[in-house]
């Protein structure tokens, strides 16, 4: 465990420091708005859609490295992929971070984003982690809502 929470470290700074995929996304045709109130975060995420296929993908906002560092993770994992494989993502990535914390996360077929299993032992960061999760599937639901942790 002290492995990936080593992995998780250097990768959430990586990530806060340098996001990948942050900014504007002039040609996008969906996007959606997600708040944290609890921690502060703020995200805007803006896909561009073609078909089903997440071809661009660009986020802006403020928040916690968490939030940043998930966010940036998020969108480098789904571009290129479909809706219904970003949905499922989406559920796993949820599952993963909401487990028991007693229990092993089922971690396989998550690749880099196992890191976020780490904040199991944060509950109070776990909606930081799913935030952009949460407003990206706003964003491709096609409701241009914003939507809240709370
Ligand atoms: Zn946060």
């Amino acid at each position: 465990m002290s492995e990936l929470r080593e992995l998780y470290q250097q990768l959430i700074l990586d990530h806060n420091k340098s996001p990948r995929n942050f900014g504007d996304l002039p040609d996008a045709n969906r996007s959606s708005e997600g708040h944290n109130p609890l921690c502060g975060d703020h995200i805007k995420v803006a896909v561009k859609l073609s078909e089903d296929l997440i071809e661009e993908i660009a986020f802006l906002g403020s928040g916690c490295a968490i939030s940043k560092a998930s966010a940036s993770m998020m969108t480098a994992e789904v571009k290129g992929k479909t809706i219904e494989e970003v949905e499922t993502i989406f559920r796993d990535f949820q599952s993963m971070v909401t487990s028991d914390i007693t229990t092993q996360p089922e971690t396989d077929h998550m690749g880099k984003l196992a890191v976020f299993s780490g904040v199991r032992e944060f509950p109070a960061r776990i909606k930081c982690a799913t935030l952009s999760w949460h407003t990206l599937h706003a964003a491709l639901g096609g409701d241009d809502q914003s939507v809240t942790t709370e």
